[in-house]
């Protein structure tokens, strides 16, 4: 077992690699310099993609079929800087080999993905003054970084916004006759300014700087509303999380991307397993910590970085040129803020065990995804069709076919008594499953 003690001494260190003194990071017995970390950080991120991208055993893959179209959430965090730079960087690796000579050692196959990003915005959260205007700037840099991307080699990253009180309009467009018909679902960013999605209502306008967020009023008040009903802060980060996962999902058949990468590394992963089983959800764990997970309606999501820790990613990051990062992370990387919920006390209890024992989150992501909830033999033993998936989250569920699970009934317990049927509306615990 390492200890924070270790590599604290006085004495020169070198990197392990290519004995460079200039060392930023140091992993269980090695130790790495700027390039060399960056080299570890893409090598590992390519092989979770390639692994990502194997087709699943038992069928034929064929091995030159056409790239596949991968949809990149994008949250804001470190950790999402760190992936779209890992996603450009394989990408840029990728089209150099393939472009390789024949003769090179590389073996020319194509890059199997093309990337898109889709940013979720939370323009209410903490309800802190100047939100709107620091997430206009970070949109801002995100175009600026797209911009980067095209100049890095040939790829390209098309950027999609939305805003989580969307979540809320599958559940209004039929009931609630409030809500505009202009609402889009996700929005398209371009150097131009933002152009809706096809088959959406038109959206004009003409830069970042003018577009109005939330998108929609009216269900920016019927998520407060909901919000407000809701008895603690932990509920309501759990809520805004199942919100935004469910947003991810429409918005990916949207745009008919069944392939999903989430900006969840060691350290956050370690934190959620410890907040959703104080939440009742540990039956669901497993399924959030594993490397990739299917839904019910077959989109994969995958968690490439499940081999870094925050720390792994912030020395990432240092490695970058300035356009890479640009903007929108702070290079001197303090830890946010977060307001007083689980979720904040186990992020500071992993952050203070970790530092004791570096080894903690490798760990607890491995623990996690192997937790088994026993649900599969359950369901194995149901009616063909039927679904043991909650109906709000969509995750796994113990409780009878068709309901809440048990981590999402505490939005009804919670909910203020005058908010309980409006909640009930939203979500309409009979509703036929959509297809
Ligand atoms: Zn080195
Ligand atoms: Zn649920």
């Amino acid at each position: 077992m390492e200890t924070a003690a270790e590599g604290r001494g006085t004495s020169v260190t070198s990197c392990s690699e290519c004995d460079s003194q200039d060392v930023i990071i140091k992993k269980a017995r090695k130790s790495y310099c700027r390039p060399c970390w960056k080299h570890h950080c893409d090598f590992r991120f390519r092989k979770r993609l390639f692994e990502f991208g194997r087709p699943a055993k038992g069928t034929v893959g064929e091995v030159f079929r056409p790239a596949e179209d991968v949809l990149i959430c994008y949250d804001g965090s470190p950790t999402s800087v760190a992936l779209i730079n890992l996603a450009l960087n394989a990408l840029v690796l990728g089209n150099i080999q393939e472009n390789a000579g024949p003769g090179t050692n590389s073996n020319n196959l194509p890059f199997p993905f093309k990337f898109s990003i889709v940013v979720i915005l939370e323009s209410e959260l903490n309800g802190s003054p100047g939100v709107e205007g620091r997430q206009k700037k970070h949109l801002q840099s995100l175009l600026n970084w797209t911009k980067h991307a095209e100049k890095s080699g040939t790829s390209q990253f098309p950027l999609f916004a939305s805003c989580v009180e969307v979540s809320l309009k599958e559940y209004h467009s039929e009931n609630d006759g409030s809500m505009s018909n202009k609402t889009p679902l996700v929005i398209k960013l371009t150097e131009e300014g933002i152009l809706s999605q096809e088959s959406e209502p038109e959206v004009q306008i003409s830069s970042v700087n003018s577009v109005s967020l939330p998108f929609n009023e009216s269900l920016d008040h019927h998520l407060m509303e909901l919000r407000k009903s809701l008895k603690g802060k932990t509920e309501d980060k759990d809520f805004l999380a199942v919100s935004k996962r469910n947003l991810v999902q429409q918005i990916a058949e949207q745009l008919k991307i069944s392939k999903v990468l989430l900006p969840e590394d060691q350290t956050s992963l370690a934190v959620k397993m410890f907040t959703m089983m104080s939440l009742g959800r540990g039956s669901q764990v497993a399924e959030e910590m594993s490397f990739t997970s299917t839904t019910e309606n077959g989109t994969v999501y995958a968690r490439p970085l499940i081999d870094f820790s925050d720390d792994d990613l912030r020395a990432y990051l240092e490695t970058l040129s300035d356009e890479s990062t640009d903007g929108m992370v702070n290079k001197s990387g303090k830890r946010k803020l977060k307001i007083d919920s689980v979720d904040r006390q186990c992020d500071d209890f992993i952050i203070n065990l970790q530092k004791g024992y570096p080894a903690t989150v490798s760990t607890l992501t491995r623990i996690g995804a192997k937790l088994q909830s026993g649900l599969e033999d359950v369901m194995a033993n149901d009616a063909k069709g039927s679904s043991r998936r909650c109906k709000f989250c969509k995750r796994q569920s113990d409780t009878p076919i068709d309901a809440f699970c048990y981590g999402c009934q505490h939005f009804l317990y919670d909910a203020h008594p005058d908010k309980k049927e409006h909640f009930r509306h939203l979500f309409p615990l009979n509703a036929s499953s959509n297809s």
